[in-house]
C-alpha cells in the first residue's frame, strides 16, 4: 500500500498555509479537500469579511503572497484597516494562492480514518485507500453548526443553518427570519433584505451590539501603545491572545474554555450596521418558546422576560446560531481513535506543536482553539500555526528517515516502507 508522510485533511487557509510551508522544507506530503469550499459555498455571497484587510491573508513561507499583494497585483481597492474586503475577493486570493504554493492539492474527501500499524489508513471519497504517517486535521468549522433545540425539530423545508446559503435569490419575495444576534446574522438579514426578502431578525439579547469602526486607520505608535491593534481586533486583552498562544495553553481548562467561548463574543460589524436599521424587523430580548409549521408557515411563539408572548410567522427560518467544536461530529474520525483522545468539551488536548494524545495526530483552527485560545478562531491564527507545525513535521521527517536509514544499512529484516519522503 502507498504511503506518505504528512496527509493534510482541509484545504482552507490553515491547511493551505501548512501545506506551503511543508512544501517549502521538502516534507512528502498530501493535501486534501476542496479549496476554499467553506468560504466559497457556505458563506453568503456579497457578504465582507469581519477581519481587517492586513489579517485577512493565508501564510505562504515569506509571507509574501498576503492579500495586499494579490489586491496590488489585480488592481483591487485594499486598505490594511478600514477598508472591508469582499467574500468574493478573499475567495479569488485564496484559489490563486492554492495555485501558486499548493499546485498538488487533490480535490477529494476524505470519507475515513483509521489506525494502522504506527500511523493511519486513510480512505478518500473516490475509493483510494493509503498509509500516512502523520495526520493534520484541518477542518475548520465543515461539521461543527449548530441548531438549538428549540429549532432543531423544525423540517429542513422551513428550517435550515446559515451554513447553508451562499446565494439568497432563492428568498427573493418570501419573508425569512433569522434567529442570532452575531456577524453572521446580521450579514444574513442585510443580504436577504437586498435579495428581496422581508426580513425578521430574533435575537435573545435585548440590544444588537454593532461593532465600533475602526476610530484611527493610521495609528501612531503611542496609540498603539495604548490599544494595540491585532489580527483579531484592538486592545491588550486581544493582543495577550494574538502573540501569546502558548501561555494561554498553559492556562487551566476552565479558564480556557470560558474565554474562547466569551472573548470575541457575537457581534455584527459596523458597515452592516447602516443596511439593516430601519430595513429589517428586530425582534430582541426574547427566547423561543415554541416553534412549529402550521399551513405551510413557520410559527415562531416569542416569549420576553416579562414573559409575555406574541407569535412571529415566516415562509422559513435561517439559524444563525453558530458553530460549536466537537469531535464527535467529524464523520471520517473512526470509534477507535475517536476513544484515544484526550479532550476538553470534546476538543483535543494538544502539545504545543498541535498533536493529540493519540501520536501523529494533529488538530489546527477552531478545533484547536480550547487549547490555543481565540486566535485559532481566525484566519490570522494560521500564521501562527502554519510555521510552527511546519518546522514540527519537518524536524520529525527528518529523525524518522534517518532512523529508517539506520534499520536498513543494519541488514534488519524489519520490513522496509514502500516509499521514503521526498522533496518537492
Ligand atoms: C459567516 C462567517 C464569516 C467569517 N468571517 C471571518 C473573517 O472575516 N475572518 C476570519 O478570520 N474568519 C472568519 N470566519 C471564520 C472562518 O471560518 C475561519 O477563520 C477560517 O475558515 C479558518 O480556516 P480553516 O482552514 O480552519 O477552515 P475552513 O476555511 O473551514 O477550511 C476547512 C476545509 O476543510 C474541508 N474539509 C472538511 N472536512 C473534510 C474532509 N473530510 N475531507 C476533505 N476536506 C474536508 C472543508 O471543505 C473546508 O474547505 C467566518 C466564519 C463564518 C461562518
Amino acid at each position: 500500500m502507498k504511503i506518505c508522510d504528512v496527509a493534510i485533511i482541509g484545504a482552507g487557509p490553515y491547511g493551505l498555509s501548512i501545506a506551503a510551508h511543508l512544501r517549502a522544507r521538502g516534507v512528502d506530503f498530501r493535501i486534501f479537500g476542496s479549496p476554499m469550499k467553506t468560504w466559497l459555498t457556505h458563506m453568503p455571497k456579497g457578504m465582507h469579511l469581519k477581519s481587517e484587510g492586513f489579517a485577512s491573508s493565508l501564510y505562504d513561507p515569506g509571507s509574501t503572497f498576503t492579500l495586499g499583494a494579490y489586491c496590488k497585483e489585480q488592481g483591487l481597492p485594499y486598505a490594511d484597516i478600514g477598508t472591508p474586503v469582499p467574500l468574493e475577493t478573499f475567495c479569488a486570493y485564496g484559489l490563486e494562492f492554492q495555485k501558486r504554493f499548493v499546485p498538488d492539492l487533490e480535490d477529494q474527501w476524505v470519507a475515513s480514518l483509521q489506525q494502522s500499524g504506527a500511523g493511519f489508513q486513510v480512505t478518500l471519497g473516490n475509493g483510494e485507500v493509503f498509509n500516512a504517517r502523520r495526520i493534520v486535521v484541518a477542518v475548520g468549522l465543515t461539521h461543527y453548526d449548530y441548531v438549538p433545540p428549540e429549532l432543531a425539530a423544525l423540517p429542513l423545508a422551513y428550517m435550515t443553518h446559515a451554513s447553508k446559503h451562499s446565494a439568497l435569490d432563492y428568498f427573493q419575495g418570501k419573508e425569512v427570519a433569522v434567529v442570532g444576534a452575531g456577524a453572521s446574522a446580521l450579514d444574513l438579514a442585510a443580504l436577504l433584505h437586498q435579495a428581496g426578502a422581508s426580513v425578521q431578525v430574533v435575537a435573545r439579547v435585548a440590544k444588537i451590539r454593532f461593532h465600533d469602526p475602526p476610530d484611527n486607520i493610521n495609528p501612531s505608535w503611542l496609540d498603539r501603545l495604548r490599544s494595540p491593534v491585532t489580527g483579531i481586533g484592538p486592545g491588550w486583552k486581544l493582543a495577550l491572545c494574538t502573540y501569546a498562544p502558548l501561555v494561554f495553553r498553559l492556562m487551566p481548562d476552565q479558564f480556557r474554555v470560558e474565554k474562547v467561548r466569551t472573548v470575541l463574543g457575537p457581534a455584527p460589524c459596523w458597515f452592516i450596521k447602516e443596511q439593516v436599521v430601519g430595513k429589517v424587523g428586530f425582534n430582541v430580548g426574547v427566547t423561543i418558546a415554541k416553534a412549529d409549521v402550521q399551513n405551510g408557515r413557520v410559527h415562531l411563539e416569542l416569549a420576553d422576560s416579562t414573559g409575555a408572548k406574541k407569535t412571529l410567522t415566516a415562509d422559513h427560518v435561517i439559524a444563525a446560531t453558530g458553530y460549536k467544536p466537537d469531535l464527535r461530529r467529524l464523520p471520517f474520525l473512526g470509534p477507535e481513535i475517536l476513544s484515544g483522545v484526550r479532550c476538553v468539551e470534546n476538543t483535543p488536548y494538544l502539545s504545543s506543536h498541535f498533536e493529540s494524545s493519540v501520536p501523529n495526530l494533529y488538530f489546527v483552527g477552531i478545533t484547536a482553539a480550547n487549547t490555543f485560545g481565540p486566535l485559532l478562531r481566525f484566519a490570522y491564527g494560521a500564521g501562527f500555526v502554519a510555521p510552527r507545525i511546519a518546522r514540527h513535521l519537518a524536524r520529525s521527517a527528518s529523525r524518522n528517515l534517518v532512523k529508517r536509514e539506520l534499520v536498513s544499512n543494519s541488514g534488519s529484516t524489519a520490513p522496509r516502507e514502500t516509499a521514503e519522503p521526498v522533496a518537492r
